[in-house]
This record gives structure tokens, sequence and C-alpha cells, in this order.
């Protein structure tokens, strides 16, 4: 009944109780810039989030499911390898252009 084994929320791996590990939290939230797009007057899908939420008001059944889509956040711990992968992933190629 000790701690419960530390895991990379990305990879699953057990972290060794040694090891470093990395604390994250990321939110990622739906947003939407509002277009005006004369042109595509019959809508089609110019406003997605709007129907997502619509949907979300009216259809309770997959709520958290469609909740998860607009709002989603997850913390947790990971291994050094995914948190280079992650690093990687989020920052812009540009940056990355660094002196090696
Ligand atoms: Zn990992």
């Amino acid at each position: 009944m000790g701690e419960r084994p530390r895991t990379c929320a990305a990879c699953q791996r057990v972290l060794a109780a040694h090891e470093v590990y990395f604390r994250f939290s990321l939110v990622l939230e739906g947003e939407q810039d509002v277009l005006d797009a004369p042109d595509e007057a019959d809508g089609g899908h110019g406003d997605a989030l709007a129907e997502l939420v619509q949907r979300l008001e009216a259809g309770p059944e997959d709520a958290d499911e469609l909740e998860a889509q607009v709002h989603w956040e997850r913390s947790g711990v990971a291994c050094s390898e995914c948190r280079a992968v992650a690093v990687r992933m989020l920052t812009p190629a540009s940056e990355n252009a660094g002196p090696h």
C-alpha cells in the first residue's frame, strides 16, 4: 500500500522512483475567429464552434464528449522522452532553427 507508481501520462510508462519527470498541465480551448464570408451565403460550415455549442445545449446524452471538444484539459506528469516530443511538437519550426 505504498505510493501509486508514477506513470507518464503520454506513453503510460511507469517511471522509476529516481527518474526525472515533468509536471504539465495542458488546456485546449475551442475557439473560432468569426469570418465574414459573404461568398458563402448559404452557411456551409461557417460557424462550426457555435454549432457545436448548440448541440452541446440540445443533446445532453453526449454532452461530455462535446464539451471535451470545446474545453479539454489534462494535467499530470510526463517522462523526459515525451517531454521532448511535446516540446518539439509545440515549438514553431523557426524557433527550432537555433544554433546546433
Ligand atoms: Zn512518456
